[in-house]
């Protein structure tokens, strides 16, 4: 297991479409383990391979500090099948857009079809957190982020900042994660 950079905003990767997993292989299973450990370290809740800057069709989410019930799950090539017209709103964040929180209102809750890890094709009912948790990261293997969501205003003052950070770090929207962020923030 080693810890990978999470990509940040407005690295152009995030708008990518990722693929399925054709076969779940070693590499798919290196890529997972990746994942959940990136994810505990940044802390998250959930996390698309591409925030890792691979384009493939995986999730990790482990819900289990926020709710009682949770475990860590992996979701490949995970698909939104049905959608209720119940909506919801959660605050929602993103380790690919730090310390930006926003209202976000999106179905209450979703029926997804998805492989586990050993490829086996499972159903599942998602509300309350889960069903904000899955539905923001289907949005990224479709090149959809959270502040899609939100009013184009906000959107645009968001992009604004992050465009900026970026460009004084030099990273230009290809960046290699977190840290320079972060050291860019402390600079003000
Ligand atoms: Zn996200």
């Amino acid at each position: 297991m080693a810890l990978r950079d999470i990509i940040i905003l407005p690295d152009k990767r995030l708008r990518k479409v990722s693929k399925p997993v054709a076969r779940i292989d070693e590499d798919i299973r290196a890529l997972v383990a990746d994942m959940f450990e990136t994810m505990y370290d940044a802390p998250g809740i959930g996390l698309a391979a591409i925030q890792l800057g691979v384009p493939q069709r995986v999730v990790t989410m482990d819900l289990s500090k926020k709710e009682d019930h949770g475990e860590p799950a992996v979701f490949i090539n995970p698909e939104i099948v049905w959608s209720s017209e119940e909506r919801s709103v959660y605050e929602e964040g993103c380790l690919s857009i730090p310390d930006i929180h926003e209202d976000v209102e999106r179905p209450a809750r979703v029926k997804i079809r998805y492989l586990d890890l050993d490829g086996t094709l499972k159903e599942a009912e998602a509300d309350g957190l889960f069903a904000t948790c899955i539905q923001h990261e289907v949005d990224h293997l479709n090149g959809v982020l959270f502040i899609d969501h939100i009013s184009k205003l906000k959107r645009d003052r968001i992009v604004k900042k992050f465009t900026k950070v970026a460009k004084r770090t030099g990273l230009r929207g290809e960046g290699r994660g977190e840290g320079a962020y972060s050291q860019a923030q402390t600079r003000g």
